[in-house]
């Protein structure tokens, strides 16, 4: 259950009246109380940040020391735009229910919080097949996909280094979304987590290149996931890409955005050659095609997002 802020009554501006009663409130109650209900008051009253699941949040704030960005219980990478101008970029995660949402800037003397607030997404229903032994496990082999989805929850962890950049110039592959991000999936008619990436259906063999700088941080033969590599960006932005045919990346390299890591392939759980594009920010699955600059992201074909009868997984 991720952390919820307290919930604002409105994101616009308080009325004369919301205000008046504030201030009542400030005469009547003890310092501490102030303080509550000024917080409050500013957060409902500021400008508030839209969001949906899945989406990266820009926020930017002023002051003469550098601060730290707070929200949903973890900190979020700050970077100084001009001399007391500052930039901070927040994950909303997958699994965020719409609502009213705080981020808080901390200073050394002040606070300031922003409203985030996350909107409604509709996401796809995914039915795949596959065969019974890729759907119902032995104990070594729960142990081996357990094992497997550790090392990628390590990856995940990774925040070292410094972020290039909090958006990916380039897609890592081309081709047809055939299982879009957040889609709820049923596996042999068993429903299961909420798909963490983006299936891009392409032909076997085509490159896949890392749409950012970052480093090799987990190459693995995964049961499900097949052939994998994990790419840390820096700053706890970490890509995943699974069931490549061949892997052409060393663990521990540093590869520039452009460089081909493998090949697009069907290895582990699936039913087709596709790339499996995960992206993980301090935890938060985000929607990498969300994430991709807008004249890249046409190179996937949008009319057929979500088509049930492309290639697809069950990752
Ligand atoms: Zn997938």
């Amino acid at each position: 259950m991720p952390w919820r802020g307290w919930a604002c009554a409105r994101a616009r501006s308080p009325t004369e009246a919301q205000r008046r009663s504030a201030a009542v409130f400030l005469r009547r109650r003890s310092h501490r109380a102030h303080l509550v209900a000024l917080a409050l008051v500013w957060a409902c009253a500021g400008w508030a940040a839209a969001a949906q699941p899945g989406d990266l949040v820009v926020l930017e704030t002023e002051g003469a020391t550098r601060p730290t960005l707070h929200a949903w219980g973890r900190s979020w990478p700050v970077r100084r735009i001009s001399a007391q101008r500052w930039r901070g970029w927040v994950g909303v995660d997958l699994t965020v229910r719409p609502g009213h949402y705080v981020a808080e800037w901390r200073f050394s003397h002040r606070r300031v919080r922003e409203a985030i607030v996350v909107r409604p997404r509709a996401f796809a229903l995914s039915h795949i097949r596959v065969p019974k032994a890729m759907a119902e496990f032995d104990a070594p082999t729960l142990a081996r996909i357990r094992r497997e989805a550790e090392a990628i929850r390590r990856c995940y962890r990774d925040w070292r280094g410094r972020a290039p950049a909090f958006r990916f110039l380039a897609l890592p592959t081309e081709g047809i979304v055939s299982t879009p991000f957040g889609a709820r999936r049923v596996v042999n008619g068993s429903p299961r987590a909420p798909h963490k990436g983006v299936d891009i259906a392409a032909p076997r063999g085509q490159p896949v290149i890392a749409p950012l700088g970052g480093q090799v941080v987990e190459v693995l033969d995964g049961f499900l996931m097949g052939n994998t590599v994990c790419v840390a960006h820096g700053d706890g932005l970490v890509s995943v890409f699974m069931h490549l045919d061949e892997v052409k990346a060393r663990k521990g390299a540093f590869v520039r955005a452009g460089e081909i890591i493998g090949t697009v392939g069907q290895t582990g759980r699936a039913t087709g050659p596709h790339l499996h594009w995960g992206v993980v920010f301090r935890g938060a699955a985000l929607d990498p095609l969300r994430l991709v600059a807008n004249r890249a992201t046409n190179a996937v074909k949008g009319a057929d997002y979500g088509r049930k009868d492309q290639a697809s997984d069950g990752d």
